[in-house]
């Protein structure tokens, strides 16, 4: 099958056209089927226009338990666990395939439920997420266990093993990619899923579990339940028969799953959280245009709404008022409008209580004296839109420095030397991701080694890669998504021993 490279859906009529031909998942996918549970429902409003898009049902520990049984049947069934890998390989390419194919709806309900521009959702989440699923689907039947040579007389064995029920709760900003980091991974080391979406995005993912039943998914062996993450989530991360939780979301809930974990089954869990990634200027970056473009681009990307956003940048004093003059211009090119318009560049944000908590941290930022030199704390009267802001005369130790806001709010700071970069790249609870701009190989190298971070881009931002691990440090998190590395987590070592000397 040949991948279109764009989408044949060009304006804005389009996109309407192909809304009111969709139909808007609303029920949980269990067991292989829709699920309506006790018949409970919250309407879904979009970001869009504020209007209801689905009455998306709100499940109880009941239907998560529902859920987590039917998932542990199916893997003790063995009719995806047991599996002969490649054949587990060939139903994540089909569903990789299938998801393809549905790109334009996909792209539809990602818009529609988080405000992403459908070109966005098309070109960068659904391309990373199809990405993955191929790339898992391909690995699966290439790895090897392992035969440590360390006794003669006894063979060892040393296997990983599926572990069972995998527990996902993933966050609202990439709604597919950020599940399907986790999903594809899971379902090839031959576990069983439940994932829990967040409250605002499910419909991306329900779809697409659909989807998974045309790939040939066997029934129970991905299930997608629908709710708060007070209730529906915590009942997951306390559930005995759940044997691992990955989780994508803010430090705050991280720390409570792992307190969840604590008091039922221990259950390990894996955490990718939130960050206030540093991007540090030296003057000499090979091209200081293209620096500025992509500082632009990594504190307005989904509306700023992204883990990794390059929220403080840290430019060396000499060059600050030239570059931040250079990244304020790429951020006014932005078309910021109607999220079904295939010219729009930068949405609303995803509902309105976050948009309220983003423009709040503005009028925080100026009441605590930094200068704003590009946007506004009033609430614009279109819609949940915030038009990306700028703060120069940042204080290291402020709020502004150090809270992460999760909107397009940019933060500059200023350095001298080589090591009050470092010291203010290292002053934040957070390590997820970072950036150097210099020409200098060796300074680059120094401080990729010295920044406590899990993702070091030198002249570059946000590069990733299937094959590449992602994940961050401090609290932004531990155990890496993506790559080989993304599979440990999902199985357990097992050591098989077996005495030859002895053998008839
Ligand atoms: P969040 O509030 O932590 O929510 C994430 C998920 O956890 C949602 O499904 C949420 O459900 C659920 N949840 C909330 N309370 C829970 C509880 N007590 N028990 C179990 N589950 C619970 O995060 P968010 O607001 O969706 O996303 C923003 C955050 O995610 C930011 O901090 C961002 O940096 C981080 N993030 C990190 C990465 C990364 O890869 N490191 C990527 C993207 C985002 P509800 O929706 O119902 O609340
Ligand atoms: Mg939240």
């Amino acid at each position: 099958m040949t991948t279109p490279r764009v989408s044949t859906l060009t304006s804005l009529d389009d996109w309407l056209d192909l809304q009111a031909r969709t139909a808007i998942p609303s029920a949980m996918w269990i067991d292989g089927a829709w699920d309506q549970a006790s018949g409970r429902a919250l309407p879904l409003i979009s970001p869009r226009d504020g209007s209801v898009i689905a009455n998306v049902t709100s499940a109880d520990a009941a239907d998560v338990d529902r859920a987590v049984q039917s998932a542990r049947r199916t893997f003790e069934r063995g009719s995806w666990s047991l599996l002969e890998p490649r054949q587990r390989g060939e139903v994540l390419l089909r569903w990789a395939d299938l998801l393809d194919e549905h790109r334009d709806e996909l792209a539809l309900l990602l818009a529609l439920e988080m405000g992403k521009p459908v070109t966005v959702a098309w070109n960068v989440e659904l391309r990373t997420t199809i990405n993955t699923i191929r790339w898992y689907g391909e690995l699966v039947d290439k790895l090897y266990d392992e035969s440590p040579r360390g006794r003669n007389g006894a063979l060892a064995l040393v296997t990983r093993e599926p572990l069972g029920v995998v527990g996902a709760i993933t966050p609202w900003n990439f709604p597919m990619t950020l599940a399907m980091f986790k999903i594809p991974a899971a379902l090839a080391a031959g576990n069983s899923v439940v994932v829990k979406p967040a409250t605002q995005t499910p419909l991306s993912l329900l779809r697409a579990a659909e989807l998974s039943a045309l790939a040939g998914l066997p029934a129970g062996v991905l299930q997608v339940v629908t709710g708060s993450g007070s209730v529906v989530g915590s009942a997951l991360a306390l559930h005995d028969d759940v044997a691992t939780l990955t989780f994508t979301g803010s430090t705050e809930v991280g720390k409570k799953l792992l307190t969840y974990a604590g008091e039922s089954n221990a259950k390990p869990v894996s955490l990718e959280l939130g960050g206030k990634s540093p991007n540090i200027v030296f003057p000499d970056a090979p091209d200081l245009d293209k620096a500025a473009a992509t500082a632009a681009w990594a504190i307005s990307f989904n509306s700023g709404q992204m883990c990794t956003a390059g929220s403080r940048l840290v430019v060396h004093e000499e060059i600050r008022d030239d570059f931040v003059a250079r990244v304020v211009k790429h951020l006014e090119a932005h078309v910021i409008g109607d999220p079904l318009d295939p010219a729009t560049t930068m949405g609303p944000l995803a509902y309105a209580v976050h948009r309220d908590d983003v423009v709040d941290e503005i009028r925080k930022g100026i009441a605590d004296g930094a200068t704003l030199v590009m946007g506004s704390d009033e609430k614009r009267d279109d819609g949940l839109y915030v038009s990306p802001a700028v703060f120069t005369d940042v204080d290291p130790g402020s709020r502004l420095a150090q809270h992460e806001i999760f909107g397009p709010v940019l933060s500059v700071l200023t350095f001298s030397t080589e090591e009050e970069a470092i010291a203010i790249a290292n002053n934040s609870d957070y390590g997820l991701g970072s950036a150097i701009w210099t020409a200098d190989l060796s300074r680059a190298h120094r401080l990729s080694r010295e920044i406590d971070a899990g993702l070091v881009w030198v002249n570059c931002y946000e590069e990733g890669d299937s094959s590449v691990p992602f994940g961050g440090h401090k609290l932004s998190g531990h155990g890496a998504d993506r790559s080989v590395h993304g599979l440990e987590k999902y199985t357990s070592l097992k050591t098989t021993w077996i005495n030859i000397e002895g053998a008839s």
